[in-house]
């Protein structure tokens, strides 16, 4: 071990954050295993059992209709008079989540593109009918989707989170930020939220006690910079929520750019400059588990390099496996069709998690423990359930 990683495990052994510069060695050390070991350390500090959660839910996508154009997606389509354009109906909606709670899930992620012809009642009544219909937890619309509601409704983000909060939406998934570095955003999706505004959003967010997951994406052809200012931007809004007695985001989930001929990206000759390999997303996990030491929990996620990286990925930090998802129509879009499947049963996410050598335990998406084999995640500085969530 060489000296900065000493210097390194003894803050850890202290309990104090690394700086930046203790990051970017991290990334750059040789040995990917020494760096894994890292993370494992601050993984059992917070949370001394093996215990692996999943959660058992579905994805839903209420609109392809977007006018942002990243340029790494292939889902949606550009106006609501393209042929292969849908908003769902509520009949389509209520099938697909009787459908969920038929397969016990306990939420539904509601995500869709920045459809310019939907009213704002339209979202705030969406909520509203789902919540007095069934009995789901709900995670709906990413800061790149409350953004368009301020735009049309001139509404500020407080009050707008506010009206969604009090008809029921539990909180926001953390999609549209990719990598939080204005030159990256720039460069792949400008037209998308700034790294300031979607900060912004998830301060507010937090402030009004919903549930919110921070999210990263590697392969933008970023350098190791981009992705400290991310993870530096993450690591900064959490000591600010936890400062205010705030639980913050819940989790760190993170994954590999997909960008296959679908999407503009794939299709440009600079496609080469793309991408992120199996150890690139394993070292990121780890060094986002030492650097986020702030968030409790970290996802192995298993949708774009498949169950076997994500069963790795459990030595590397983290303590969630993710959610069976039921579909997936947006990564999946963009994403090589041979590759891997979209969704997985609760039994397989368990298997999963027992071959790895875990114990596997049921969460919703406030990370309380439905049901398992394992112990509820713990420890005197992530207690269960943490300050302000009531499971
Ligand atoms: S990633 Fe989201 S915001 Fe970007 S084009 Fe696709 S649907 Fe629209």
């Amino acid at each position: 071990m060489g000296a900065n990683l000493r210097e390194i495990q003894e803050k850890i052994a202290r309990g104090s954050q690394i700086s930046r510069e203790d990051a970017r060695s991290l990334y750059e050390h040789p040995e990917l295993l020494e760096v894994a070991r890292l993370a494992a350390a601050v993984r059992y500090r917070t949370h001394p059992q093996r215990t692996v959660t999943y959660l058992v839910d579905r994805n839903i996508n209420y609109t392809n209709v977007c006018n942002t154009d990243c340029t790494f997606c292939g889902f949606y389509r550009p106006r609501s008079s393209h042929p292969e354009s849908y908003v769902l109906s509520r009949e389509v909606l209520a099938g697909k989540i009787e459908e969920a709670l038929e397969h016990g899930a306990t939420r539904i992620l509601l995500q869709g593109g920045h459809n310019d012809e939907l009213p704002y009642a339209y979202y705030v009544e969406l909520i509203s009918w789902i919540r007095s219909r069934y009995p789901i937890q709900l995670n709906a619309f990413s800061p790149s989707e409350i953004q368009p509601m301020h735009r049309v409704s001139g509404k500020s983000y407080e009050a707008i989170l506010s009206e969604l909060k009090s008809v029921g939406l539990d909180g926001l998934p953390g999609g549209g930020a990719e990598l939080l570095d204005d030159g990256v955003r720039q460069r792949v999706s400008p037209k998308k939220i700034s790294a300031d505004e979607w900060i912004s959003v998830m301060e507010v967010a937090q402030s009004l006690s919903l549930t919110t997951t921070a999210t990263m994406v590697i392969g933008f052809g970023e350098d190791i910079d981009a992705r400290l200012n991310h993870l530096e931007r993450l690591r900064d809004l959490q000591n600010r929520s936890i400062a205010r007695g705030l639980e913050g985001f819940n989790a760190f989930i993170s994954w590999t750019l997909q960008f296959n001929e679908n999407t503009s990206m794939g299709r440009s000759r600079h496609r080469r400059e793309f991408g992120a390999s199996i150890s690139d997303y394993l070292r990121n996990l780890a060094v986002a588990r030492v650097f986020l030491d702030n968030i409790a929990h970290h996802q192995s996620s298993w949708p774009t390099a498949g169950i076997e990286v994500a069963q790795l990925g459990l030595s590397f930090g983290c303590d969630d496996i993710g959610s069976t998802m039921m579909e997936e129509n947006v990564v999946s879009q963009a994403g090589a069709p041979t590759k891997q499947k979209w969704s997985m049963t609760a039994e397989e996410l368990i298997d999963a998690i027992r071959d790895a050598g875990f114990a596997p335990a049921q969460r919703d998406s406030k990370f309380c423990i439905v049901e398992g084999d394992g112990v509820p995640l713990a420890s005197s500085r992530f207690p269960l359930p943490s300050p302000g969530v009531t499971c």
